[in-house]
């Protein structure tokens, strides 16, 4: 199994590539350009986010907290009408991802179980094509395509250190086909995974105009519901 910095190393190497061909190539800006490496690079650690234990998941659970709010920023703007309660927010996004969010994993996930998947890596680029609040379509597409090739690095790296060479003949270890699979041991991660996906591909089909946007509460009807709460004016 290739390690944290081998999985580093090689999507790093993959993001820089990504952002030189798309400001070099296609117009983006050197900024986009430089973003969409960084999420390249970050995202080659995203499939072992699921470890039981030690540097990666404290690593990985503080960057994907710090990095999650940051891709969502214009959108919180959008929601929370003023900088500081989009600053709250962006507060809340990051304690809920990096509490909540890898209390729930080392709870549910198995390392190398639906982490390690194709439908894992639609979920990710999906999420930030979500996310990412742009005008242009063009700048979300290659900001979830980068996310995609990251994870996509991760899950080839890991098949490749699944073979083992013995002598001339290669050799399948016990994780061989384990990280670019479809589909898990566990019932309901699948059902989970793959309903996750299914709902995140509606809503990208929506927010590209293939198939009607769902209703989602306007950002001042969101505002107004924030305000009712109690204690909230106070804060
Ligand atoms: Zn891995």
């Amino acid at each position: 199994m290739a390690g944290f910095e081998q999985h580093l190393r090689v999507s790093t190497g993959i993001g820089v590539v990504t952002g030189a061909v798309a400001t070099f190539g296609f117009g983006f800006t050197p900024a986009q350009g430089i973003l969409a490496a960084y999420l390249c690079g970050v995202s080659g650690m995203l499939p072992d986010i699921d470890s039981t234990s030690g540097k990666p998941l404290r690593e990985m659970s503080n960057l994907t907290a710090a990095i999650v709010p940051m891709t969502m920023m214009e959108r919180l703007k959008e929601w929370g009408g003023d900088f500081d309660t989009a600053l709250l927010l962006a507060i809340l996004v990051y304690m809920c991802v990096r509490f909540a969010g890898s209390w729930i994993l080392s709870k549910l996930s198995v390392h190398r179980g639906m982490f390690h998947s194709i439908p894992a890596l639609a979920i990710a680029a999906l999420a930030v094509f979500l996310g990412w609040k742009s005008d242009e379509m063009s700048v979300r597409i290659l900001m979830a395509g980068s996310v995609g090739l990251g994870f996509l690095s991760h899950l080839i790296l890991d098949e490749i250190y699944a073979v083992q060479w013995n002598g001339l003949a290669p050799e399948l270890n016990q994780f061989a086909g384990s990280a670019t699979k479809f589909f898990g041991k566990s019932t309901i991660a699948n059902l989970f995974t793959w309903s996750l996906l299914g709902g995140l591909t509606w809503l990208s089909l929506g927010r590209a105009g293939v198939v009607e946007e769902p209703t989602v509460p306007k950002p001042a009807e969101f505002r107004e519901a924030l305000r009712s709460l109690p204690g909230v004016e106070r804060l």
